[in-house]
């Protein structure tokens, strides 16, 4: 599905080099963690991964189902089934939520050439992935992300991933903010879209997230480098040990 080899980037207008030799595949249906200490470097991974022109990829690749889409913008790349869920939502004012999801919702269809969503069948998937995530729907007829709470933005940045059925999945610290109900929502939610033709790369600073959404592999990102990879007991280990204990042993 993904294979980022010796990824080298830096922010396109200040120069400073944030990813330096970034090494990671992902499988088919493989949930794979990245962990890493604040200021490693991940949400720049997934901005990235997206597209985001303010960065700028220096050295390496990023191959998705085995081909480069560094030259792809970020329309293009969410097309072909990449999603990133924000760390930090941002709030549109004057675009309600519900118009939001119909016009991506219609956007990605007509860019894998697929017919448009009829208004019926769009709310009957709303309000079903909706259920699923305990959103009100009274929540998305206001625009998106105004005066929602932090729990409520990072659901609806999981409802817009269940929407769009991407088949890469890039969450960034979606626990943030979260409380243990919220997280476990989220989870679920989480959870119920794991396949074996989708992959998630699940972003986190804690390990708690990972009790309930257990990933398949670990990969401590540090100094932007992945400096450790294992399994979920990694993690574990990350929560008992802290970081300082791996980040020693890389050094
Ligand atoms: P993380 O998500 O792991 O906390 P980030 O990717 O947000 O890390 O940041 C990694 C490093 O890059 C930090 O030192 C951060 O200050 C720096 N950085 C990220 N984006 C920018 C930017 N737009 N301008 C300047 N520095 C940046
Ligand atoms: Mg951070
Ligand atoms: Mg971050």
């Amino acid at each position: 599905m993904l294979e980022i080899k010796n990824l080298h980037a830096r922010v396109a207008e200040e120069g400073t080099e944030i990813l330096k030799g970034v090494d990671l595949t992902v499988q088919d249906g493989e949930v794979a963690a990245i962990m890493g200490p604040n200021g490693s470097g991940k949400s720049t991974l997934s901005y990235i991964l997206s597209g985001r022109d303010d960065y700028e990829v220096t050295e390496g690749d990023i191959l998705y189902n085995g081909e480069s889409i560094l030259e792809m913008d970020p329309a293009e790349r969410a097309a072909s089934g990449v999603f990133l869920a924000f760390q930090y939502p941002l709030e549109i004012p004057g675009v309600a939520t519900m118009t939001f999801l119909k016009t991506a919702m219609n956007a990605q269809r007509k860019a894998r050439g697929e017919a448009e969503l009829m208004t019926p069948e769009f709310i009957r998937r709303v309000k079903a992935s909706a259920a699923e995530l305990k959103i009100d729907m009274e929540m998305l007829k206001r625009p998106l992300n105004v005066g929602f709470s932090g729990g409520e933005k990072k659901r609806a940045e999981i409802l817009q991933m269940a929407l769009l059925e991407p088949k890469l999945c890039v969450m960034d610290e979606t626990d943030s903010g979260l409380d243990i109900d919220a997280l476990k929502i989220v989870a679920d939610g989480v959870n119920a879209l794991r396949s074996a033709e989708r992959s998630f790369l699940v972003i986190t600073h804690y390990q708690r997230l990972l009790d309930y959404i257990v990933p398949d592999t670990v990969h401590v990102l540090y100094k932007g480098r992945i400096i450790k990879s294992g399994t979920k007991d990694l993690a574990l280990q990350l929560e008992n040990e802290g970081y300082a204990q791996i980040i020693g042993e890389a050094a």
